[in-house]
């Protein structure tokens, strides 16, 4: 891949053309209302695209198509080995349009254009083409019932798959819940959420001109309350992937119960603890990975390293590390490289982040950043923040911010550490920086988490699964367990004359 300058980014993003309306059956339609909204680039406060608003009708139009598709078996039956070359084929199309993809996530919600062309898009073409590779490759079963008696246990898709997904990965939110559900033969309907539709519509376009038939992805986008609730209570859905906040987790449940009881599969949100022992020998390795940790996409990732305890003879030390990696994340225009930090998803996600922030103020240790900035006198940007000495209790120490916001506590004690990093409604990821081998393995045991990051933060990749436990939700995306979700265990048993 080329070496892009600012300048060429923002003319590629002069020349960029949008789709802005509905996939539904294989052809772009705009909400059968006719309503649309202005999608917004939050570093300038600009209009990028008017995008379709779909609803109920619209939510209905898409699963018909996909139920259409499913009964006919164009996807849901083909051969293993066609369905993976279809896919293998997506992943190639999202690799020769990675930087049109990396733009539209980058002008829509206002991460990094370098980061979304070397991670979210690549990202989003490796997970298409692992899914691919998985279709003839995994086997099922037989059971063990002995002679006169066949029992065939079968992994068959469910049919419908709805799936709703978050802006902060607008791209690979939508690939880890599409490539898995597509690889097991079902139909999908995704909405995207609101701010940052851009790039599933396109993808949904990419993937018909890969080959995937006509009704087998479409791409409804429009409002939580009203397309995404749609899906949640559709009669004809029969199961709900969902990626996003916790109390919109708990909805969907209730959507289920109200309707068909369609398997949800939450993923929701974290408060992700980062623990720095003393006997950690790199600390300068550990504070770059912390910033990382927190700072990476504006903080806005779910298992965003939030709250961090460091035992307390190195706690002033690191404090002053993080201050100084917080000092050169300052905040820039997405397209510019030479930026270290993007823009906030938008102005509501800003202003309830600059909230905390100010509260902060009053009941902590304001040590790093605390101001909402423009770049060039626009956009939604905050400064990479840092509080230290906040009380446990703190909201600071205990809400999910979604933003660029540090807290930094002081432990005594490893029972101490594991107990206060334990006491939280979440239980998506965690770190633990130590070079004592035995302590490393006891506290990432005792830690009720979905992934332990040891001596690294954020360890993921789509050999391994990824979800949370408590109110972080239960849904696993990624590995090969990612496609339990998306399948049902049938069992055909035949009798025949031994
Ligand atoms: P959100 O819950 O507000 O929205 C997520 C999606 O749900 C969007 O598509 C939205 O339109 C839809 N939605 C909103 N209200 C709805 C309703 N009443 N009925 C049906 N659908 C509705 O979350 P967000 O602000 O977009 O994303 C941030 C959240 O996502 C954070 O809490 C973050 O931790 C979480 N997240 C979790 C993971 C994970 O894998 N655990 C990954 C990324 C983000
Ligand atoms: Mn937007």
């Amino acid at each position: 891949m080329q070496n892009y300058t600012y300048q060429d980014w923002k003319s590629r993003a002069e020349q960029l053309s949008f789709r802005g309306q509905a996939f539904i059956d294989g052809k772009f339609v705009n909400a059968v209302s006719g309503k649309s909204y202005d999608s917004i680039n939050p570093a300038t406060g600009e209009v990028i695209t008017t995008v379709a608003e779909c609803d109920a009708e619209d939510v209905d139009l898409a699963v018909a198509a996909g139920r259409r598709a499913f009964e006919k078996g164009v996807w849901s039956r083909m051969a293993p080995g066609d369905r993976k070359a279809v896919l293998l084929k997506l992943a190639d199309l999202i690799r020769a349009h990675l930087e049109e993809m990396a733009l539209l996530d980058s002008l829509d919600m206002g991460k990094l254009v370098t980061d979304a062309v070397t991670v979210d898009a690549p990202g989003s073409a490796h997970f298409f083409q692992w899914y691919a590779e998985a279709i003839d490759k995994i086997y099922d079963e037989v059971a063990p019932t002995g002679p006169g008696d066949l029992a065939l246990v079968k992994r068959v898709p469910l049919g419908v798959v709805g799936a709703v997904t978050p802006w902060n990965f607008p791209l690979d939110m939508a690939t880890w819940k599409a490539a898995a559900a597509l690889a097991a033969g079902n139909s999908v309907v995704l909405k995207p959420a609101e701010q940052s539709p851009l790039s599933a519509l396109r993808l949904a376009e990419l993937a018909a001109e890969a080959g995937v038939p006509d009704g087998v992805f479409n791409v409804v986008p429009g409002f939580g309350g009203t397309a995404g609730k749609a899906l949640g209570l559709h009669m004809d859905v029969d199961c709900l992937a969902f990626t996003g906040s916790t109390a919109i987790g708990k909805m969907f449940m209730q959507y289920s119960g109200q309707s068909n009881l369609k398997q949800i599969w939450p993923e929701t949100g974290g408060k992700s603890p980062n623990l720095i022992f003393a006997d950690c020998e790199d600390l300068d390795t550990a504070a770059d990975m912390a910033a990382f940790g927190i700072f990476f996409n504006q903080g806005e990732v779910c298992s965003a390293n939030s709250r961090m305890y460091v035992e307390r003879s190195i706690k002033d030390e690191f404090v002053e590390k993080m201050i100084a990696r917080a000092s050169a994340t300052q905040p820039g225009d997405p397209l510019d490289p030479a930026s270290k930090m993007g823009a906030i998803v938008d102005e509501k996600q800003t202003r309830g982040i600059m909230r905390f922030i100010e509260e902060g103020k009053k009941t902590a240790n304001l040590v790093a950043g605390g101001e909402r900035v423009t770049v060039d006198g626009k956009g939604c940007f905050i400064q990479p923040t840092i509080f230290d000495d906040v009380a446990h209790n703190d909201p600071l120490a205990r809400d999910e911010i979604f933003g660029p916001v540090l807290s930094m506590i002081a432990f005594d004690s490893e029972d101490e550490v594991v107990a206060m990093a334990n006491d939280s409604i979440y239980g998506l990821a965690a770190s633990v920086w130590t070079d004592n081998l035995s302590r490393a393995c006891r506290v990432s045991d005792r830690l009720n988490v979905g992934t332990v990051s040891v001596n690294t933060v954020d360890a993921l990749s789509v050999q391994t699964p990824f979800g949370g436990m408590k109110q972080s939700g239960f849904g696993r995306d990624l590995s090969l367990h990612a496609l339990d979700k998306y399948t049902a265990l049938k069992t055909t048993w035949i009798k025949y004359k031994a």
